[in-house]
């Protein structure tokens, strides 16, 4: 009673199983992949007081020995700090290359952990159990981990890929709805870049996928086989990969313009009002129609997602000042900016050239 996605990477490939029930689950189906591994579960605070028994219960049943590391909340775990806290942890139970680091929790955890797993003994064996909706649908699948520094987001990493995704759909049951109406912004850009169809059909079905359920199961699915259809075509961002940036690079900037304090903004909720601005200025570079820059708007405000810089709490740095933020973003040359443009809804593409001084003018009318 699970769904099945493969990711397909030669011999690096890999299965995300989705359903419920995946954490009672996950000692019998990691011990079949990871035969005699013992194992460090990484996780923070407010994941544990749910699922961390659980999973080592499971984990024991199997005959799978594991050491906790739990990590405080949020996105400052994301840092030079925790990862030596966690290595440690990780060489102290003397865990070897054919043993494996669990991520159980959300995006933090998973590109944190995932790092760790990349670089003990260069490379252990890694295990995403994602438990945000975020990380059910993005961050989980692809292989890119890492953490934040002082001079940016995800600036220091590694690609490293697991050997499985357990994606237990129980465990959204527990997530604020602030967090999963942000996972969900992840789950619209799916529909947004080049799948029109499903567009529509969230547009028809989003209360359904917010209620739980065989919708919501579907939603996640649909999302984990495109994420890892890009990822199987372009596995290290020379190419397509970078149209899963739709949004992001409006949101980077407004993230880092609100210094990543999560009472103002969190990543989804930065994606949302990106994609939207991203609609429109393809609308006011005539590239789209503005009928579809209105129709995506609608659906992320009809869910409560914000989708204007104006919705963020408290003041906010002029438009030259996040010009800024968006040039720091990796993708700025001589002038001109790489942007995720569209056509209209569910036809993004890559725009190679978009001069500096366009996007300028179009954040200063907002
Ligand atoms: P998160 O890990 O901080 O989780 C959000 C909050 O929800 C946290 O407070 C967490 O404790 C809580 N939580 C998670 N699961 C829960 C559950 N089941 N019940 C109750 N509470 C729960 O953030 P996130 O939104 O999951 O992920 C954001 C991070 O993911 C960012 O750092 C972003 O850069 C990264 N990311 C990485 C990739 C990638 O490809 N590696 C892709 C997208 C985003
Ligand atoms: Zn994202």
């Amino acid at each position: 009673e699970f769904t099945t996605v493969p990711v397909s990477l030669g011999e690096r490939s890999y299965d995300i199983l989705i359903g419920p029930g995946l954490i009672a689950r996950a000692g019998e189906e990691i011990a079949r992949r990871l035969k005699g591994a013992r194992a460090a579960i990484v996780t923070d605070e407010n994941v544990a007081g749910h699922y961390l028994d659980a999973l080592m219960e499971s984990l024991k049943s199997a005959g799978i020995a594991a050491t906790p590391v739990i990590v405080a909340p949020g996105e400052k775990s994301k840092g030079f700090a925790t990862l030596e806290i966690v290595t440690n942890a990780v060489l102290a139970a003397r865990l070897e290359r054919g043993d494996a680091v669990i991520a159980l929790g959300g995006g933090v955890i998973g590109d944190l952990a995932g790092f760790v797993a990349g670089i003990v003994r260069r490379g252990m064996n890694f295990i995403q159990m994602p438990t945000s909706l975020l990380a059910q649908v993005d961050s989980s699948v692809g292989g890119k981990t890492g953490i934040n520094t002082a001079y940016g987001k995800n600036l220091v990493g590694v690609f490293h890929q697991p050997q499985l995704v357990l994606a237990d759909t129980d465990a959204l049951d527990t997530l604020s709805p602030r967090e999963f109406r942000a996972g969900y912004a992840e789950v619209a850009k799916y529909g947004l870049i080049d799948q029109p169809e499903f567009f529509a059909w969230l547009e028809a079905n989003w209360k359904q996928v917010f209620a739980g359920g065989s919708e919501r199961i579907d939603a996640i699915a649909i999302s984990c086989r495109a994420k890892a259809a890009v990822v199987a075509r372009d596995e290290r961002e020379n190419g397509d990969r970078a149209l899963l940036n739709l949004g992001h690079t409006f949101g980077h900037a407004l993230e880092t313009a609100t210094g990543y304090d999560s009472s103002r903004l969190v990543h989804g909720e930065a994606v949302s009002i990106g994609m939207a601005l991203a609609h429109r200025f393809s609308a006011h570079m005539n590239l789209a129609s503005p009928d579809d820059a209105a129709r995506v708007e609608a659906h992320l405000k009809a869910v409560g997602l914000p989708v204007s810089i104006s919705g963020i709490p408290g003041s906010l740095p002029p438009a030259e000042k996040l010009m800024d933020y968006i040039a720091q973003d990796k993708k700025v040359a001589r002038g001109a900016l790489t942007f995720i443009l569209t056509q209209g809804i569910g036809q993004a593409f890559i725009a190679k050239d978009v001069p500096f001084s366009a996007v300028l003018g179009f954040l200063q009318g907002k």
